[in-house]
Order: structure tokens, then C-alpha cells, then sequence
């Protein structure tokens, strides 16, 4: 890494240090000029690296990142796949070994196998606001669109006839809402999140939203279109991919219906990491799954011709449980003792405030557009930035150590988990994209 012109050799040593308070303001977006000290000046600006100590200096879950492997690379891509918390591996390992290895089928009842789905789901629930007994663990995330979906047109009634899809949605959930609409005799309409709300009408059964954009990062308003959904007798389906762990939901509070989300990202449950499914509890005794099998049975091993669901969160649950992913996930999930989900969301904004303020200082101007919204009650925990060539300048990242992700047709996606992401790693990753757009003459 190369040192940029603000960087901290041109200023003394004794300069006056940023107090937490201050360098913790928002500031709006500085130029590289600004940067720039004044020889003898009593008060300098702080430099980008004075902040981003001061920030990482009073961040209260900048211990959190000694729970997880991490090395020199600037990991930004922790909303695809979050890194691993250095616990699973032993737990695996004793999983495999003692409890597949030596006691075998005992594990079920013996181990806690048989009751993982729900035990883990009560453990994801107080991260989206659920109380307990209304989230079960399992299957992947496309699996449990489609039980959402389905279970929310059947309890929405045969008057209501059209399904409505976030008209950005991260395509699995596009695709399994059309099949599900084909199956169910709806039809589906998709609709600009941020219209949602006033497009629900008389004729919708279900609303299938993305609480956050995977590509923008833009945060939708979850209070708002569940409360527009109920008004118009309608039920809403929020796909928490990109919140859960990002940011808090309030499952509970916002009355939401049935919810469905992944635990590979910012909950970091390890590649392929089954996915859960929330069904508020009032719903729960109508909740009529489309993949009714024998773990959803009020009695599985009665083994009976005739399907009877189980109460509660078990009803969405449909064949035997991933028993080593979700049990590196219940140990992944120990990276959040101690922390609150609200700390967690301030030092998200904080982090991509600092992050976008680092890219207008050091990237060329022109280069680079912020698409992800500045407003902090639209974003999500991910900052996006359209770049003519985004492809090759993300492959450039990479092979410095700054890994984010592309996506199509020229994003830049740079995902910031603030249990492991510090600000000195937003920096870095500004610093590194600045220069990899001054030399290069796309
Ligand atoms: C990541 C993601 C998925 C992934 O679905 P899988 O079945 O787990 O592959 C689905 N929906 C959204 C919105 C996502 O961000």
C-alpha cells in the first residue's frame, strides 16, 4: 500500500488527537484538498487515518473481531459470505467426532439434534426482533421463499388474486414467487419497492419484499408496507438477506407475517448455512406449509399416511435437519453475545459515512457513484458504486487485498459487517480503489 498525500507524514507528531465525540459526527463528504494541513496551524483538520484511529480507537465491538479468522485482506464482502468465527471449527470437529463419530444415531435425542431447528431459531430471533417459538432453522433460502409465499396466498384467502414482487429482488425470490403464483392460480405483478405501499390493494394476497436491495443497498420500509399491507387485508413476506444482522427488523414490533432470510451473510453461518423462516405466532395454527413433510408432523414418528402439522415454528420445517451446518451456525452465532443489535446499526452508518467520505477524498474524481443512498434511513449496511469497468477495477481489488464483489452490469459492491470491519479496513479500501483508478486509463 502505498501512501497517499493525506497521509500522516506530513503532519507532527505531537498534533492536537481527535476526540471520539467529535471524529463520530457525521461529516459531510471532504475533498483531498481538505485534507491537507496548514504547517503551524494551532487546530488541523484531521487527517482521514486521525479519524479512522479515533473511530476504531472508541469502537465499542472492536474486540468482536478477535472472534473471527481473519487476516491482512481487507474483507468487505461479508453480505456474501461472512467470514468465520474462530469457534466453529472446534465445534465441528467435536461434532463430527464424538457426536457423529462415537455416539451415532443417540445424537439425535442425546446431542440435541432433533430440537436444533427451533433452538437455533430462537437464537437468530432476538437479531430480528422475535420473541421466541416463531423461527425455524432450515432448508435454503429459495426453499423458504416458496413456503412463505405459498403459506401467505393461502392465508390471504381465494378473493386475492395477484401476488406483488419487489421489482428488484434478488432473482431466486422472482423466480419462486412466478412458480408459486403458476401453482396457486395468482398472478404476479412486480412493483418498485419503493412504490410497494401504495400498490397493494383489494386483490393482493402477499407483498414479496427485499428488505434490503442486494445490488443498491437501498433500505426498504418495512413498518410502512407491512402497516399498508394489513390496511389492505394483505400479507407481507420480507426476505431479510441483507438486514438480519445488519441492522435491527423489528419482527414483533412491526407486526410482519412471515419473514425468510439467510445465515451465510451477516451472520456469518458458514457457506450453504440453512436458512430460516419466521411465522408470527398468531398465524402460526393456519400456517398451511406447501412442503408439509415428515419433520413438520405433529408426531414424526408415529409415521402415520396422514399429515398432521406441529404447533408452532416446527410446522415450517420439512425434512431432516443439516445437522453439521446448523450446528456451525449455533457457534457462529456466539460471535454476538454481548452485542446489541443497535450498536451493531450505528457502527454500520458510521462505517459507510466514513467509508464514502474516504472515496470522495481519494478517488478520482468522476470515477466512481455512490448508488447506495446517502440518507441513513435508506441504507442498508453496504455502500454501491457504479464504476465504468467495474469488473476489471473489482479483480484489481482483489489481487490487492481489497475484497468486495461485482455485480452486473457495473457495481461495485463493498459490504461492511461492523462485528468484524474496522475503519482503518474502510480506509485501506478507498485508498486502494483511488489508486487503481489513477493508474489505470479506463
Ligand atoms: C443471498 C440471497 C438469497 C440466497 O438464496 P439461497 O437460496 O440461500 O441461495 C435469496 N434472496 C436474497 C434477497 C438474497 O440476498
Amino acid at each position: 500500500m502505498s501512501d497517499a498525500p493525506e497521509d500522516t507524514a506530513a503532519h507532527p507528531p505531537h498534533a492536537a488527537p481527535v476526540t471520539a465525540g467529535a471524529a463520530e459526527q457525521t461529516a459531510p463528504a471532504t475533498t483531498g484538498a481538505a485534507q491537507q494541513t496548514t504547517p503551524g496551524a494551532a487546530q488541523r483538520t484531521p487527517t482521514l487515518d486521525d479519524r479512522a484511529r479515533a473511530l476504531d480507537g472508541a469502537d465499542p465491538l472492536a474486540a468482536v473481531r478477535d472472534r473471527f479468522a481473519l487476516d491482512d485482506t481487507v474483507y468487505l464482502d461479508g453480505n456474501s459470505l461472512g467470514a468465520l468465527p474462530t469457534a466453529v471449527a472446534d465445534r465441528l470437529h467435536r461434532v463430527v467426532t464424538e457426536e457423529w463419530g462415537a455416539l451415532r444415531i443417540r445424537s439425535w435425542t442425546e446431542s440435541g439434534w432433533w430440537t436444533a431447528p427451533e433452538r437455533i431459531g430462537d437464537r437468530i430471533a432476538p437479531l430480528v426482533g422475535a420473541a421466541a417459538g416463531q423461527i425455524v432453522v432450515g432448508d435454503s433460502t429459495s426453499v423458504n421463499v416458496f413456503k412463505a409465499v405459498v403459506g401467505a396466498v393461502r392465508l390471504a384467502g381465494q378473493d386475492r388474486d395477484e401476488i406483488l414482487v419487489d421489482a428488484a429482488t434478488f432473482p431466486t425470490d422472482g423466480y419462486i414467487a412466478a412458480s408459486a403464483a403458476r401453482l396457486t392460480g395468482r398472478t404476479v405483478r412486480p412493483v418498485d419497492a419503493a412504490a410497494m405501499a401504495g400498490e397493494i390493494g383489494p386483490r393482493t394476497a402477499v407483498a414479496l419484499v427485499n428488505h434490503v436491495d442486494y445490488r443498491t443497498g437501498r433500505l426498504h420500509d418495512l413498518p410502512g408496507v407491512t402497516a399498508a399491507a394489513h390496511a389492505a387485508g394483505a400479507l407481507v413476506v420480507w426476505d431479510l438477506c441483507h438486514s438480519a444482522g445488519a441492522l435491527p427488523v423489528g419482527l414483533d414490533a412491526h407486526g410482519v407475517d412471515l419473514a425468510i432470510g439467510c445465515t451465510y451473510k451477516y451472520l456469518n453461518g458458514g457457506p450453504g448455512a440453512p436458512a430460516y423462516l419466521y411465522v408470527r405466532r398468531d398465524l402460526q395454527p393456519r400456517f398451511d406449509s406447501p412442503l408439509p413433510g415428515w419433520n413438520s408432523h405433529a408426531d414424526p414418528f408415529g409415521m402415520t399416511p396422514g399429515y398432521r402439522p406441529a404447533d408452532g415454528a416446527a410446522r415450517g420445517r420439512v425434512g431432516t435437519p443439516e445437522i453439521l451446518s446448523l450446528l456451525a451456525l449455533e457457534t457462529a452465532l456466539e460471535a454476538w453475545d454481548g452485542v446489541r443489535i443497535e450498536q451493531v446499526r450505528a457502527k454500520s452508518l458510521a462505517l459507510t459515512d466514513f467509508f464514502l467520505d474516504c472515496v470522495a477524498a481519494l478517488v478520482p474524481a468522476g470515477r466512481v457513484e455512490p448508488v447506495t443512498p446517502a440518507a441513513h434511513a435508506e441504507r442498508g449496511s453496504q455502500v454501491s458504486l457504479r464504476c465504468a469497468g467495474a469488473g476489471e477495477v473489482m479483480r484489481e481489488l482483489i489481487a490487492r487485498g481489497v475484497v468486495g464483489d461485482f455485480r452486473r452490469p457495473d457495481v461495485l459492491r463493498f459490504g461492511f459487517t461492523p462485528l468484524y470491519t474496522r475503519y482503518a479496513d474502510a480506509l485501506r479500501a478507498a485508498r486502494v480503489l483511488g489508486e487503481v483508478l489513477a493508474g489505470d486509463a479506463r
